[in-house]
């Protein structure tokens, strides 16, 4: 889950890492008064989750609050990427001498949080990876060991930080990044820019903060952060019913048991010269209500033209499956023609429910290529 910067910054004012006061609007009115509140000069700034929004005009400065109103104007409803903003952050505005890049990302490969900080920031970092390498300084940090201070002493130096003062606060900063990193299960934090003031005050400028979705039960503050209203309608239900949607533009909306499967039916679909919808994954479970839910999402795409279920049972019953599938017809009206293959625990069962059942829009096949071919032809 990707928060805003403002909810970002949040988690940073917690952990303990400086950041500028600052206040969410909505409207220029908001915006006006927000200003107003902090006094002063601020910084008008495009809450969408996405990046480069400096470029793209979504970052402001204003020096009066009537500057701040018409700035908030013009900022709501911009597109930046994709993104309408539809929020903005008021936040008092900084003088900047320098700007820094700090970061913690996890790193799959490595098994291990990966830091990396350079003193060129403000601008994109892989810009700064691929013409400065050895500016951008990259440490591991053993999760088991965690966070040491010689950790941060190696980017400081690494960086060429010669600064004492700004070296003690960036030192602290990093300490308190990775702690807020550890404690709110993240995926990334990270500060572009890190800047110094002219007065030689290190702050967060900027947060990018993602958290892992499956980590979200530990932390129901941050899982409230999320604005809903950001997501596609469908994934939006998919989301609220727990079941894991994914929109693609093809014709065969696909319906399958844990994410390997998934994958590897859409590359099948591919094969035999067709294109996946949507997908969704019932992952372990797979109960009546689950696959309920989960034919109400992809029928509810228009391109949608068949449907294939591919089941593996393991913990996934496949008789459990095929009388979500039966129990789903008969709730709902399904026009599109529904391909199934079931193989695994209770597969017998389950081709035996259908067969027995027989709605006139259902086929079954023996195997995942079968059921592919089969689907794809549906489409048409
Ligand atoms: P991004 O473009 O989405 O990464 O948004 P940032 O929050 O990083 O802002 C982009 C740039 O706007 C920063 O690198 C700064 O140069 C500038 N900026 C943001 N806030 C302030 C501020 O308070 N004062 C000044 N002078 N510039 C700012
Ligand atoms: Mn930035």
């Amino acid at each position: 889950m990707d928060l805003y910067e403002y909810q970002g910054k949040e988690l940073f004012r917690r952990a303990g890492i400086p950041v500028s006061e600052g206040r969410p609007a909505e409207t220029p009115e908001e915006a006006r008064a927000a200003a107003e509140e902090l006094g002063g000069p601020v910084v008008v700034k495009a809450q969408v989750l996405t990046g480069g929004r400096g470029k793209a005009g979504g970052i402001k400065l204003a020096a009066t609050p009537d500057e701040a109103e018409a700035r908030a104007g013009e900022i709501l409803g911009l597109d930046i990427s994709g993104h309408i903003v539809r929020k903005l952050w008021i936040e008092k505005a900084s003088d900047i001498a320098k700007e820094y890049y700090l970061s913690i990302t996890f790193d799959r490969g490595a098994k291990k949080p990966l830091l990396m900080f350079t003193t060129r920031g403000g601008v994109d970092i892989e810009e700064v990876a691929a013409s400065s390498p050895d500016a951008l300084v990259r440490l591991h940090v053993d999760p088991f060991e965690g966070i040491q201070p010689w950790h941060a002493r190696a980017l400081i130096y690494g960086a060429g930080v010669d600064d004492p003062a700004e070296q003690k606060q960036i030192a602290a900063i990093v300490e308190k990044l990775y702690a807020a990193f550890v404690d709110f299960d993240a995926m990334l934090c990270e500060i572009n820019p890190l800047i110094v003031t002219p007065d030689g005050e290190v702050k967060a400028l900027d947060s990018k903060f993602t958290v892992d979705d499956n980590a979200l039960f530990r932390h129901p503050d941050v899982a409230e952060m999320r604005d809903l209203e950001a997501y596609p309608p469908e994934e939006r239900a998919a989301r609220e019913k727990g079941v894991t949607y994914v929109k693609l533009d093809g014709e065969v909306g696909i319906l399958g048991n844990g994410a390997g499967l998934v994958m590897s039916t859409l590359d099948v679909i591919a094969l035999v010269g067709g294109r996946p919808a949507n997908f969704c994954d019932l992952g372990g479970g797979g109960d009546a209500q689950g696959v309920v839910d989960a034919l109400e999402i992809i029928t509810g795409d228009p391109q949608v033209k068949s449907i294939l279920f591919n089941i593996f049972g393991g913990i996934t019953r496949g008789d459990e499956v095929a009388r979500g599938i039966l129990q789903a017809l008969d709730q709902m009206t399904i026009s599109h023609p529904i391909v199934v293959r079931l193989d695994g625990t209770n597969a017998e069962e389950g081709r035996k429910l259908l067969a027995d059942a027989a709605p006139p829009n259902l086929y079954t096949e023996p195997t995942m290529l079968d059921a592919a071919r089969r689907a794809v032809e549906l489409s048409k």
